[in-house]
């Protein structure tokens, strides 16, 4: 059996205690991600670096439901999660890490909303224009390679127009 997860965490506090977690985020309290077809699995590390900077490893995955943009059909998806966060009180402490931790604001609490922490990097790793794989797709490579002509592209070329008035005449 699996362990419901804290919603938010001291990490200093389990990072000096060397804490790991491993369990889950039931789908009814991950509001913020949209057609979740799963509990939000998760594994969580807090430790100390030799820089003695603060480290929450966050591993997740969840199955989730996406509309395909190019046949509007829903289809099932499997996301999954890993990223390393170190927590800052400030800007200026966020602009301090190093490139490979992300910052995450601690509240008032010294505490982290992990939930929340773990929901935007689920909603940051889905494509912006989910699509199904094209053998899965309704809409056919045919229709695909039409929907795919850029805007700019759908202007009447004006060319074209003088062409069809010449026609006419
Ligand atoms: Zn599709």
């Amino acid at each position: 059996m699996q362990n419901r997860l804290p919603l938010t965490l001291d990490p200093i506090k389990t990072a000096q205690r060397k804490l790991d977690y491993v369990g889950y985020y039931p789908a009814q309290s991950a509001t913020r991600v949209e057609r979740l077809k799963s509990d939000i699995e998760c594994s969580l590390s807090f430790y100390f670096d030799e820089q003695k900077l603060c480290v929450i490893s966050v591993d997740a995955e969840v199955t989730l439901e996406q509309i395909c943009q190019r046949c509007f059909k829903p289809f099932i998806t499997h996301i999954k999660v890993k990223n390393k966060f170190s927590p800052v009180k400030n800007d200026a402490q966020a602009e301090a890490l190093p490139d490979y931790y992300e910052p995450v604001f601690i509240n008032e609490l010294g505490e982290v909303d992990i939930l929340a922490l773990v929901e935007d990097e689920i909603i940051l790793s889905l494509p912006i224009a989910p699509v199904h794989d094209s053998k899965h797709c309704e809409v056919s490579e045919a229709d695909l390679v039409f929907g795919e002509i850029p805007v700019e592209n759908e202007k009447p070329n004006p060319f074209a127009i003088l062409a069809s008035l010449k026609n006419k005449e």
